[in-house]
């Protein structure tokens, strides 16, 4: 949820939620804690504004770690907001910023030049004019080399000198380019590197504390399905007692013995009805997926999933010469695996014609290049 998903409005809000749901939030009298204050929320402080899950008759508030502290004029009172909800008041609302987490404030902002290395000709890049005489140029050189017939007399010599062209013209638009592609370079990556060093501690803490979620509520699901097979056994324990006991009074009323066996056979076996799955209450923000991989059989937990063929175990590969053989025995498609045309093709550069692998073969592939140091 993005800070403009906030609701403003608690008047205005929607019901939202399933009735279930409803069922496991706090009933609370539709005050808000009085805080009149001016002073930046204390650690722990949780946003004061009304959540998209407030009705008319529940106040549930946002609820996330607060960092300002906002005046309403109309209501005369102060609110711990957090930066999504108190943004949104003081520019939209007419909310009065009081105070802000001391961290907000004592940042000063920073130029762009701040975050690049000290010798960095940001000038220089911006001053950049690019010269569209050399585009022109090179069209031109490219249509006479075109145009040459490489059959006529003279034709491969003509073709030789008109490519040298085209090529040192296509050298003078790469190094006219090459200052400024080198600049913004180093300018883009001290930016990514600026923003992930920025980012970091947050990219980590949601790893590390989101494997915590996933681990505890698999935990509580375990806890919770336990608990739902004990009292399956104990319903099912019932109705089978249920059962007979009613065989047995059937018994005492002098039915046949043929119904009676019959009553009794069946209580042996009978099930209570399914006890119900109890899903557990979903987090507002944090969602545990589940994605399921593909791995070689028997791969431990912590072994790269994915190993490259090269560095396959010897049980590993028994188990990848199994899947060759099902596709060769037409059970799975070929498309499962896929051709290492690299090293193919580097064992073709070394060995050549000599190159001699079941079902592949070498061949020359033709192409021009220039010849060092020579120029017309
Ligand atoms: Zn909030």
């Amino acid at each position: 949820m993005t800070p403009l998903d906030i609701e403003p409005d608690p008047v205005s809000v929607e019901l939202d939620i399933e009735p279930e749901q409803m069922a496991t939030m706090p009933e609370k009298a539709w005050t808000i804690p009085d805080v009149h204050l001016t002073d930046a929320p204390p650690f722990g402080a949780t946003c004061q504004e009304t959540s998209s899950l407030t009705t008319a008759s529940r106040y549930v508030p946002c609820g996330r770690p607060a960092t300002m502290t906002v005046f309403d004029p109309r209501a005369g009172r102060s609110y711990h907001m957090c930066t999504g909800c108190g943004t949104h008041s003081t520019r939209n609302r007419g909310f009065e910023l009081r105070a802000e987490e001391v961290s907000t404030v004592v940042a000063p902002v920073m130029a762009l030049a701040q975050i690049l290395p000290a010798d960095f000709e940001l000038p220089a890049l911006i001053r950049f004019v690019p010269d569209p005489r050399l585009k022109v140029a090179l069209v031109t050189a490219v249509e006479r080399a075109m145009e040459v017939d490489v059959t006529a007399e003279g034709g491969l010599a003509l073709a030789d000198a008109a490519l040298a062209d085209v090529r040192d013209r296509t050298k003078a638009i790469t190094a006219h380019f090459e200052g400024p592609a080198e600049l913004s370079h180093r300018l883009h990556k001290s930016i990514t590197s600026t923003r992930s060093e920025w980012t970091m501690s947050g990219t980590d803490c949601v790893a590390i504390v989101g494997a915590r979620i996933a681990r505890e509520q698999r935990r509580r699901e375990d806890i919770a399905a336990a608990a739902r097979r004990e009292q399956q056994r104990l319903a099912d324990e019932q109705a089978r007692a249920e059962a007979i006991a009613r065989a047995k009074a059937v018994a005492a009323q002098g039915a046949p013995a043929q119904v009676v066996e019959r009553m009794q056979a069946e209580a042996a076996t009978v099930k209570a009805a399914p006890v119900p799955v109890v899903a557990p209450a979903p987090l507002k923000s944090t969602t545990v997926t589940k994605t399921w991989k593909a791995r070689i059989k028997g791969t431990p937990a912590d072994a790269e999933p994915n190993p490259d063929t090269s560095a396959l175990t010897g049980e590993q590969k028994a188990e990848i010469y199994t899947l060759l053989a099902a596709i060769i025995a037409g059970h799975q498609p070929i498309a499962l695996i896929s051709v290492n045309w690299g090293t193919l093709n580097s064992r073709a550069k070394a060995e050549k014609g000599t190159l001699a692998i079941p079902g592949i073969e070498a061949y020359e592939d033709l192409g021009t290049r220039s010849k060092p140091g020579r120029r017309v």
